[in-house]
């Protein structure tokens, strides 16, 4: 009851917001963090996505698009993916345990080139592209994160403002 309830509630946030935006799990959605919401000392510029306390979930692009930056860092976002839409919006989904083998298998590369787990590369637009609901990843803990979860994020591509999604 108190599950559908919450359910009911997110679902009518997202619609009344007036933009309905394609879920990025196949889980439930369920929010444990909000927009704006005062972290530390700063807003949380993202929603934070529950995935029933674990990690490995399916991780997908809302939208059809290309990868455009590729962050790796033992700390913040951890494993984190932005991709550029062609309707002028980033999304970026943080805190990833893994990325998919083709985006994998290229930062590999840029490790082994780098020497250095951490990274922090701006992707040449025609090198990852990516389907609509695409797979891109599997949800985690990497990074600052204090329990398995998707930080997703909606940003203006020009401007990386953060919208509120
Ligand atoms: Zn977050």
């Amino acid at each position: 009851m108190r599950l559908s309830l919450t359910y009911l509630g997110i679902l009518f946030v997202v619609l009344s917001s007036g933009q309905s935006l394609p879920w990025p799990m196949d889980i439930p959605p369920l929010l444990s963090g909000t927009f704006g919401e005062l972290r530390s000392g700063h807003f949380h510029a993202g929603v934070d996505i529950k995935t029933q306390g674990k990690e490995g979930q399916a991780v997908r692009s809302i939208w059809q698009g290309h990868v455009s930056r590729i962050k790796v860092s033992p700390y913040g976002y951890g494993h984190a993916l932005y991709i550029d839409h062609p309707n002028g919006k980033t999304t970026v989904y943080a805190h990833l345990q893994r990325f998919e083998e083709d985006i994998q298998a290229y930062v590999r590369s840029l490790q082994y080139k780098k020497r250095s787990f951490a990274i922090d590369v701006h992707v040449p637009k025609g090198k990852l592209p990516i389907d609509s609901a695409a797979i891109i990843g599997r949800s985690g803990n990497s990074g600052s994160s204090g329990g398995p979860h998707l930080h997703f994020e909606l940003r203006d591509s020009k401007s990386q403002h953060t919208l509120n999604p």
